[in-house]
């Protein structure tokens, strides 16, 4: 393949993805996004770096408008994305500009002999499967955490292109509650393991009488809903460390694991002895959630919810 572009918000490691365009391209371009407020930070070496603005209101369709464009009058036929929300968000749309194959969370990357082939978790991350594609493009997103960018090279500035206009935004509002996970000292996360929307009461309960932040696993806020992503801890969610990891009803699946793993002391709540959350806590209580939170609230003189 002759060439990748790697697209990365400012100030966000892209090493990893441009490690891993290398293995497939023999030219790699990088295509800096400086999302409003967002840091500017280093970049890794790639053959060329680019920076786009977007403004205030960017939305997936901007950032999908200027990439496309962008991979069309370069000519690529890889576009790596990192697995961020708004990338993610416009992976669909890019891959319908492009006429692209589209490959979500992959974890690797090799030259088939018909063409790419991309490797990504399928099961929650229990099996991996290897995607053949059979597109001439592809826009593949891929977790580029981990490999620390390695240049601070000059970026040539690249005007943003307005999106085709299938869709008309009518107003905008900031949701009322932001997680602050990052820097908290204290957190209290749940899983799977509560099984209502309205048992979430009491989560937030013992949240509050811990004076912790609210967190969660994936399926929370991508299958349940239940929570935004400022919320997700893990992999694809946000990574920390604070003083106190109380985990409630989470089974501990590696995605999850790498973005709690490193907080001092970690308290774990699973009726399932083997859970792989055990392997990890410093506290582990095997029991029923909805035994074990009452009398926390109880121990702490606070009220359910
Ligand atoms: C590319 C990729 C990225 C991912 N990124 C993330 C990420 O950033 N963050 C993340 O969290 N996940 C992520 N995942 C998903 C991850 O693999 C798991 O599927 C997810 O973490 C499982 O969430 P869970 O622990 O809430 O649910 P489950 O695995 O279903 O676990 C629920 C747990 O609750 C326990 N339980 C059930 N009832 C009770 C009860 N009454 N009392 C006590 N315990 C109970 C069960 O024993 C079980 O251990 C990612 C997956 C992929 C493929």
């Amino acid at each position: 393949m002759d060439l990748a572009v790697v697209v990365s918000e400012a100030g966000a490691d892209a090493g990893a993805g441009v490690t891993l365009a290398r293995k497939v391209a023999s030219r790699v371009e990088h295509l800096v996004i400086a999302l409003p407020g967002g840091e500017r930070g280093a970049s890794p070496a790639a053959d060329a770096r680019y920076v786009v603005e977007l403004g205030e209101a960017a939305a997936p369709e901007d950032l999908a408008a200027v990439v496309s464009a962008f991979a069309e009058s370069h000519g690529a036929q890889l576009v790596l994305l990192a697995a961020q929300p708004i990338f993610r968000e416009a992976l669909p749309l890019l891959a319908v500009s492009l006429g692209a194959a589209a490959v979500t969370d992959a974890t690797d990357l090799a030259s088939g002999a018909n063409g790419l082939v991309a490797t990504r978790m399928l099961y929650g991350g229990s099996a991996l499967a290897e995607v053949a594609i059979q597109r001439p493009r592809a826009v593949v997103s891929h977790d580029f955490g981990g490999v620390p960018a390695d240049s601070t090279a000059e970026a040539e500035p690249v005007e943003p292109t307005a999106p085709s206009g299938v869709r008309k935004e009518l107003s905008r509002r900031r949701l009322p509650s932001e997680a602050s996970l990052k820097g908290a000292r204290r957190i209290v996360s749940f899983g799977r393991g509560v099984r209502s929307k309205e048992d979430m009461a009491m989560i937030t309960s013992l949240a509050k009488a811990l004076d912790a932040e609210l967190g969660c696993s994936r399926p929370i806020v991508e299958d349940m809903r239940w929570l935004g992503s400022d919320h997700q801890v893990g992999l694809t969610g946000t990574t920390v460390a604070p003083d106190l990891y109380l985990a409630v009803g989470i089974s501990g699946q590696i995605q999850h694991l790498v973005g709690m793993r490193d907080s001092k002391v970690i308290v774990a709540v699973n009726n399932n002895p083997a859970a792989p959350i055990f392997e990890v806590a410093d506290i582990g209580v095997v029991g029923d959630l909805y035994q074990v939170v009452p009398s926390l609230l109880e121990a702490l003189g606070a009220a359910a919810g």
